[in-house]
């Protein structure tokens, strides 16, 4: 049988979540915002207008550039784009073209297939574009409905090279990018908005050939599920139709959602039907070492390198150290919380993926929301530490600290929750559940140890769960045993 491998390259759009349009002032974000509601004469394309540049959209450019190691270019222009199209006003998009923001770089992503070698993949990136987005068309019948308020927000172009060889790949370089995104706070990459929209490029050859074989390009998928699935399912098309003698035409396919299968829209344009030129409204970008190293200042390490921090300094498996980089918030409470307590690092990490993660899931927010801060949450494990809780009042206390925003020992002396490791207390307490269970005591003593879960159990409730768990197991056994 021939072993084929699938050549993949994407094409990504990304949003960036500035306050105003790439070229003028109106209000970026129109989500939750009627049509033609954000708009003005420079969006719209009306005659006479200009268009002035957004700096932070500049500054958003720079700070990707560097997180995908990408050459930033000490000139970039801006080009018209030209096309025609209902929902592009002016007759041309502002893109940039042969002199783009930044150029080259790279993307190293681990892998860990399930089953098999986990290995590092790298993606190179082709070029950086900003460029403005056009509007919205809605087909009814009998009309054409356009929305203007998406035209002139800002985007970022990022295409990769072929260098991606599974549908899994693909979707895990999608992953990546999002949480790059929203690590360095530029977009809210959320791909069901189109925040992230991605093309893809799929052609296949026999495995060991290194030449390209024709490709086609899947349009607007917008889940990273559906691009797993659609890149799946092209792949496979692929190798039947060269298995079968057919050659491969270079369509353009569209994803049917509701249908899980792939059209054919239309034969792909070339650039040169795009009649680009250099748009004589706008300057050149001059790119100073100044304005970067302002822009830079500050720059975050990234969630890859400070996964491999986690692992390195404190002993996390790669799977803790995954989760809790996955957002920025979180590993920095992580660490915050690790540095108030001073323990074993792996203890804080337990704590936060089993309990804090979830308390923050629930309610929708940020770690950094968390009125349950990492000096509390550190505050709770030392108590348990020093025995002046037990584990499943410290759990309990992460609620009530995060409702009220009270410290841990205050909730504590107050509601008097420390737990009672005082022999002649438990001792009294485990005498008064043998008196009151005449048949499990005999059951016991008749040799059903296991009941013994069951006695603790009683003691703990009648303590309201503040005995100390290891004690009253030893009294209750001890007593049992008489
Ligand atoms: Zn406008």
């Amino acid at each position: 049988m021939t072993e084929y491998e699938a050549i993949i390259g994407l094409e990504t759009h990304i949003q960036l979540n500035t306050a105003t349009k790439i070229f003028c002032s109106c209000k970026a974000d129109s989500w939750f915002d009627p049509p033609n509601t954000n708009i003005c004469p420079v969006c719209t394309g009306l005659p006479g207008s200009l268009p002035t540049l957004n700096k932070a959209v500049v500054e958003k450019g720079v700070l990707l550039a560097k997180a995908m190691h990408s050459n930033l270019l000490p000139m970039s222009f801006f080009d018209r784009k030209n096309y025609f199209y209902p929902d592009l006003p002016k007759g041309y998009q502002i893109s940039q073209y042969d002199k783009p923001i930044a150029r080259g770089g790279y993307l190293d992503m681990p892998m860990n297939p399930a089953g098999g070698q986990s290995y590092v993949r790298r993606v190179t990136i082709d070029n950086m574009h900003l460029e403005e987005d056009a509007g919205k068309t809605r087909n009814e019948p009998g009309r054409r409905l356009i929305d203007f308020n998406r035209c002139g927000v800002p985007l970022i172009e990022m295409v990769t090279g072929p260098d991606l060889r599974s549908a899994d790949e693909a979707a895990q370089y999608l992953i990546r990018l999002r949480q790059l995104l929203r690590w360095l706070g530029i977009s809210e990459a959320d791909m069901e908005k189109a925040h992230l929209r991605c093309d893809a490029n799929v052609s296949i050859r026999i495995k060991g050939e290194t030449h390209l074989n024709p490709k086609t390009e899947i349009k607007n998928v917008n889940s990273i599920d559906a691009v797993r699935e659609a890149i799946s399912k092209e792949i496979e098309r692929q190798i039947h139709e060269v298995e079968a003698g057919h050659k491969i035409e270079t369509w353009t396919l569209e994803w049917d959602e509701d249908a899980g299968v792939l059209r054919k829209m239309r034969s792909k344009e070339t650039e040169a039907d795009y009649r680009y030129f250099k748009e004589p409204d706008l300057l050149a970008v001059r790119m100073t070492d100044e304005w970067r190293d302002a822009i830079l200042a500050g720059y975050p390490e990234l969630p890859l390198e400070r996964r491999a921090r986690f692992i390195e300094a404190y002993g996390l498996p790669e799977y803790d150290a995954e989760i809790l980089t996955g957002e920025r918030t979180l590993s920095d409470y992580y660490e915050a919380t690790v540095k108030a307590y001073g323990g074993d690092p792996k203890r804080v990490s337990n704590w936060i993926m089993n309990d804090v993660l979830r308390m923050v899931n629930d309610a929708g927010i940020q770690a950094s929301a968390l009125k349950l801060t990492p000096a509390y949450l550190a505050e709770i494990i030392k108590l348990i530490d020093a025995g002046t809780i037990n584990t499943s009042t410290g759990k309990s206390l992460l609620a009530k600290v995060e409702t009220t925003g009270r410290s841990p020992a205050t909730i504590v002396d107050e509601e008097g929750l420390a737990q009672v490791s005082d022999d002649s207390a438990i001792r009294e307490v485990c005498a008064k559940i043998m008196a009151a269970s005449p048949n499990e005591t005999a059951f016991y003593k008749a040799g059903k140890v296991t009941l013994i879960g069951w006695f603790v159990g009683q003691v703990m409730k009648e303590m309201r769960g503040k005995a100390d768990p290891q004690i009253a197991r030893k009294i209750m056994e001890e007593m049992l045993s008489k």
